[in-house]
């Protein structure tokens, strides 16, 4: 590995003899000062790193931050980062205490959608069931119980307002035409959920595989693509960087299922459309908290280390709508994460030292 690769990797072992050593969650009161080499608050690397944290917020940041703490936690070579911010998830569980403070679940049975809640310790956003179509995209795949079918652009809008009044943080359609074999939305359906999640102050992200799920999704107007969008065509390259049209990587898990689409990420970074951090976790293989290979993949397509850690922290905040979520400035929640080293230049070594979720402390130094 050479010396510019992203590799942060947790030490699952080193973690948890740190959790079980503090004896798990606890809150801090009083003003806490946390120090390390280097911090990096979402946007710009600083030296050293000085943040002030009391009651679950920042309350100062800065190399030159002259704080008085009851408590300061002093940590040499490492890097200070906002919480990771993973937006496609389908599990919760064990992922805050890898380094993900919030994290956006793009699938899941009716029976498990909530409103955004941090009960299970980040902060988690749900999509609840793929909006869809009978026999098609996800049921094929994954079973009936995430899928929710409609069958007309009416149906579609009360499914859109049903799921808004469950909790929905976020709409997703399905738009995937398997070897040609699966029905999907019409394009007339996805305009009617666009339309009504629109209404509900909702957004509308796509699970948008091969040229005609692109297709219908561009013409149908969602607002986030939730995978790099491996079958598109180079017209439709240049409309998705026409309209800027975020999208979130899951290199990895493309890379595990389809043998990779670097080329496509490839092109869509040089344009300018740098993609969100998001790993699709709950597929087998895609390790629990921050995914060391897809911080690499995307770095080999051609993002810089800091771009590559701002996808995972500040813009996601943002595509959420919820900056200054993902940032460490005054006012934005106590999401930490502190890594051996400098997350620059992030070797196989890093192993994550702290992780405070609105203050409190899930691994502890
Ligand atoms: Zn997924």
């Amino acid at each position: 590995m050479n010396a510019r690769a992203l590799a942060l990797v947790v030490l699952l072992g080193a973690v948890s003899a740190a959790a079980a050593g503090c004896g798990g969650k606890h809150q801090l009161h009083g003003d806490v000062l946390i120090t390390a080499a280097r911090l990096f608050d979402g946007t710009h690397f600083e030296s050293p790193g000085r943040l002030l944290v009391r009651d679950g917020k920042v309350i100062g940041v800065g190399p030159s931050l002259a704080a008085k703490a009851k408590r300061t936690i002093r940590l040499r070579d490492a890097t200070i980062l906002p919480g990771f911010i993973d937006l496609h998830v389908h599990t919760e569980a064990g992922m805050v205490e890898g380094g993900d403070t919030t994290v956006r679940n793009l699938g899941a049975p009716l029976s498990a959608l909530r409103p955004p809640s941090r009960q299970l310790g980040p902060l988690v956003l749900m999509a609840g069931p793929l909006v869809s179509v009978s026999g098609g995209y996800p049921e094929t795949v994954w079973g009936p119980s995430i899928a929710l079918d409609v069958r007309s652009p009416a149906d579609a809008r009360a499914a859109v307002r049903m799921l808004a009044r469950r909790g929905a943080a976020v709409i997703k359609v399905a738009l995937d035409p398997g070897h040609g074999a699966w029905p999907m939305l019409s394009v007339a359906e996805v305009r009617a959920i666009v339309a009504e999640a629109h209404a509900q102050r909702l957004r509308v992200t796509a699970h948008a595989m091969g040229v005609e799920g692109v297709r219908r999704a561009l013409a149908g107007g969602v607002d986030e693509l939730a995978h790099t969008p491996c079958g598109a065509t180079p017209d439709q390259i240049r409309e998705i960087l026409r309209r800027h049209l975020p999208f979130v990587a899951t290199l990895h898990v493309e890379e595990l299922v389809d043998g990779g689409c670097l080329g496509v990420a490839r092109q869509l970074i040089a344009g300018g459309d740098l993609p969100l951090y998001g790993t699709d976790v709950g597929n087998a293989g895609i390790p629990l908290g921050i995914d060391v290979r897809e911080l690499q993949l995307m770095h080999e397509a051609g993002m810089t280390p800091p771009q590559v850690l701002a996808a995972a922290t500040s813009r996601a905040g943002a595509e959420l709508g919820r900056s200054p979520l993902g940032s460490l400035v005054t006012g934005a929640p106590a999401d930490v994460v502190v890594v051996h080293g400098d997350a620059r230049v992030l070797s196989n070594e890093s192993a994550r030292l702290l992780v405070m979720s609105r203050g409190n402390v899930i691994i502890a130094p």
